[in-house]
């Protein structure tokens, strides 16, 4: 096998550790990282080994400390002004270097725009595979393999992928699929500072100037109440229902695909296989029937209510209560019983 593998017969046995990727955006680390370090926790603590967070900017000491707060022993917290926006050239290389150097046997990166490019970049860098947009993970702690699992074949099945020979053992996860690292004032850990090997010509891709989207952003993953709109809504009027009940519970609107592909709404709303996933503790999806990849995005909802014309419509396979109408009919009247509480 010593032969076989193209990074130099790498012996698995000499890497240790898990890492996470803390991903940051002007200065502030991305809730993924959270929910990365409380995956990243389990795991390590199932591996027995250390849990480390790998966090690339500038001036960012306070949030490397949070990030020992947040559960991981150690923060390999590189500092450099050439690292304070994200460029893949960059990161890579930074990244590529302390792996070489300290041997990691896992690295979860989120599954955002920038870890979808960071991870395919390094794992051809360090000649290993990487198992993309992970909803779960699991150990098999007697060989230290890391299941990775995610949706295949359009989501009509889950498939789990190994690592065996190479290490580390590369995955990006979805954001908003696991559970939060709570936040530990008293948790001790090492923040390490580390001045990376970096010049500026290394860097092919130079950023000029960052342009911030004009629409307004929706928190999906964050929200503790979703009110998602499907095609039963018959048209893109139907969705200014679907914002007053959303408004009146104090809730964020989603969508299906079958309405974002007709320009109802816009993309950043689709909750879904090809859009988000997310788990609040309440979910209300009207007129939308239920396929697999809308599951796929909103099965681990807490409480999750159904309005649907159809009663055979799957979607009420997963309601926790599934009220079978109209949805001009029945929204309008949660709407006037909200206003009586
Ligand atoms: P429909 O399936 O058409 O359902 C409409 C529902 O509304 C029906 O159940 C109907 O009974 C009900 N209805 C109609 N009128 C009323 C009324 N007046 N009152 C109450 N109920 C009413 N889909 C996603 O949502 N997210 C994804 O991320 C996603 N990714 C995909 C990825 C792939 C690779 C593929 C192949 C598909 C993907 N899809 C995704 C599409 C998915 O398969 C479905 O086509 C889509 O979810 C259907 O949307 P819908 O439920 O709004 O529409």
């Amino acid at each position: 096998y010593k032969e076989s593998t193209k990074n130099g017969g790498v012996n698995i046995d000499d890497y240790r550790g898990v890492w996470v990727f803390a991903e940051q955006r002007e200065g502030k680390t991305l809730n993924v990282v959270r929910e990365l370090l409380g995956e990243g926790r389990k795991i390590a603590d199932e591996l027995e080994t250390e849990l480390s967070a790998v966090l690339l900017g500038h001036n960012m000491e306070e949030e490397a400390d949070l990030l020992i707060k947040y559960g991981a022993d150690k923060v390999i917290y590189v500092d450099d002004e050439l690292l304070d926006v994200y460029t893949t050239d960059g990161y890579s290389k930074v990244i590529f270097d302390l792996i070489e150097e300290r041997k990691p046997e896992i690295l979860l990166i989120g599954a955002t725009n920038i870890g979808r490019d960071l991870g395919p970049r390094l794992s051809a860098k360090v000649h290993t595979g990487l198992t993309a947009d992970c909803t779960r993970l699991d150990v098999d702690k007697e060989n230290r393999r890391l299941m990775m699992t995610r949706p295949a074949f359009g989501g009509n099945l889950m498939a789990t992928i190994l690592c065996p020979k190479h290490r580390p053992q590369m995955s990006t996860v979805r954001p908003g699929v696991m559970e939060k690292a709570k936040l530990h004032e008293d948790h001790e850990g090492v923040v390490e500072v580390v001045k990376p090997n970096l010049k500026a010509e290394d860097i092919k891709a130079k950023v000029v100037e960052v342009v911030k989207s004009d629409k307004p952003v929706v928190a999906l993953e964050e929200a503790p109440i979703i009110v998602s709109g499907g095609r039963g809504l018959g048209n893109e009027e139907g969705f200014k229902l679907i914002e007053e009940l959303a408004e009146k519970l104090g809730g964020v609107v989603g969508a299906s695909r079958a309405t974002v592909d007709t320009n109802w709404i816009d993309h950043s709303h689709q909750v879904g296989q090809t859009g988000k996933t997310v788990r609040p503790g309440l979910y209300v999806a009207c007129g939308i029937s239920g396929a697999i990849q809308h599951l796929a995005g909103m099965q681990d909802s807490k409480c999750i209510v159904a309005i649907n014309k159809d009663a055979n419509a799957p979607i009420f396979e997963v309601a926790d209560y599934g009220i079978v109408g109209d949805l001009y009919e029945v929204i309008p009247e949660l709407i006037q019983a909200l206003d009586n509480v």
